[in-house]
């Protein structure tokens, strides 16, 4: 399998290129060539699979040649054993048509674990194979540095740092980082903002001969291999319900689009999928998207669902090739004019075939507040805001005919205790495996807001895992 740019003026890679280069030469993102296809007695052939063996099926035509199907399958298994729940991905029904993935059995209690556990080994099976190291660095408001650091930590060709704002994310989030103890693990709490973070994480990439000297990468939501990492649990999910024998629709609170993006790359392989409901809290682009075609930007503002404040999703660019059947000169030059005037639409027809699949949905807090306190009184069920979201916006669009909606459970519920408790009066517990957090001892540095002094730390944590 080869993997292509969204804008066309970058050579074509491999997986294991895709896997480390993360974003394209040309500014743009790797898609595959061509979509690997299963037949319907091809999804039959699954049924009944344990996930991990599942995933690395699915995986397999996207990792191509890269690597061998034993060594996915190992992988597979090893990144899903440490799941706190045997089926890693189970569906929990909360009505007769509709019911809730839950992606947060992984070590840190969100979705991004279902993809980052796979990573961080797909990362050393090909550095060990090309005898190189990387050192990742990463800049983190709260939930993806954690997940960047559980995939990493104790791996032997990788190094990682994240910088956080010192006091300025959550007892849980920051726990999270600093009580994992790994020699290859650096945390540094920035004196400044997590803009200051992104700035400083910036000029790290920009120095070239620093860049160079540490091998600089970086794990975020625009690699491939991240998106491939995700579609399996839709599948798990469709085969469980009775695909490929009966269609199914997905509900995805959305931030960056990686996600829901998976969805769709589900559905072009062959799974059944009739409906895609994409969730916003009031940061609501891709809704106003999806509703009129106005895809226009907006300032962020901060809700109780934060990894879905964005405004500008990363992987839509992926969504908006296909749509422009896969043309990258005109791809880029929609990106081009977005970027230049804060604004895109797409031609009618394109817009009405989007319209046949995708349905956006938003809802603001107090609405997110009222439906965690609908969803508990109505089913027990205690789900996170971002879940909420998803619940809600299937809820508004079920595609009716016995079709099932299934919505993305992002996010354990006592990740945000502030807002459950709010709702419902109840503080959700963490998981027995995680709740001695704020007994285990951390380890992190405080750096002034200061390129050098972060240079440093960087260079020292190298140096001594180099050996
Ligand atoms: C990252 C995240 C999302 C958004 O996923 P995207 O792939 O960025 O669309 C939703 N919910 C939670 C809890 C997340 O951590």
């Amino acid at each position: 399998m080869r993997y292509i740019s969204t804008r066309g003026h970058a050579p074509a890679r491999d997986f294991a290129g895709v896997l480390l280069s993360g974003l394209a030469e040309d500014g743009g993102l790797f898609m595959p060539e061509t979509w690997p296809h299963f037949s319907a007695a091809d999804w039959r052939a699954m049924r009944g699979l344990s996930y991990a063996d599942l995933a690395a099926r699915v995986m397999a035509p996207f990792v191509g040649e890269s690597i061998p199907f034993a060594k996915l399958s190992e992988i597979c298994r090893e990144a899903y054993a440490g799941f706190g729940h045997p089926a890693v991905a189970p569906l929990a029904q909360l009505e007769t048509h509709l019911f809730a993935q839950e992606l947060f059995h992984g070590p840190t209690l969100a979705f991004k674990d279902m993809a980052m556990q796979v990573l961080g080994r797909l990362f050393d099976h090909v550095l060990t194979e090309r005898n190189t190291r990387v050192t990742i660095v990463g800049a983190t408001s709260g939930d993806t540095g954690s997940a960047a650091i559980e995939a990493c930590a104790n791996r032997d060709r990788i190094d990682i740092v994240i910088l956080h704002p010192h006091e300025r994310t959550s007892m849980v989030q920051r726990r999270q980082m600093t009580t994992v103890l790994a020699p290859n693990v650096g945390n540094v709490a920035i004196e400044g903002t997590f803009d200051d973070c992104q700035d400083i994480v910036k000029a790290l990439f920009a120095d070239t001969a620093f860049r160079t000297e540490t091998g600089l990468s970086a794990v975020n939501s625009i690699n491939w291999a991240r998106i491939a990492a995700q579609i399996p649990y839709y599948v798990a999910a469709a085969l469980a319900l009775g695909a490929p024998d009966r269609e199914i629709a997905f509900s995805v609170p959305t931030g960056n689009f990686g996600n829901i993006l998976a969805a769709w790359a589900a559905r072009r392989m062959g799974l059944p999928v009739a409906r895609l409901i994409v969730g916003s809290n009031r940061n609501d682009i891709l809704a106003r998207f999806f509703e009129k075609n106005d895809m226009s930007m907006a300032p962020v503002e901060p809700s109780l669902s934060p990894s879905m404040d964005i405004q500008v999703s990363s992987n839509f660019e992926r969504l908006l090739f296909e749509l422009l059947e896969r043309d990258p000169v005109a791809t880029a030059a929609a990106m081009r004019g977005f970027r230049e005037t804060g604004r895109m639409t797409v031609p009618d027809a394109t817009w009405h075939r989007v319209r046949g699949v995708f349905h956006g949905f938003r809802l603001d807090d107090p609405g997110t507040a009222a439906e965690i306190r609908r969803l508990y009184e109505t089913s027990g069920y205690l789900a996170d805001p971002h879940t909420a979201i998803g619940i809600a916006a299937a809820r508004a669009h079920m595609p009716g005919h016995g079709v099932p909606v299934v919505a993305m459970a992002t996010a354990h519920p006592a990740k945000f205790p502030d807002a459950i408790e709010a709702a419902v009066g109840i503080r959700p517990a963490l998981p027995a495996r995680m709740a001695d957090l704020f007994e285990r001892p951390e380890r992190f540095v405080v750096l002034p807001n200061d390129l050098a002094a972060v240079q440093a730390n960087v260079r020292a944590l190298v140096g001594r895992n180099a050996g």
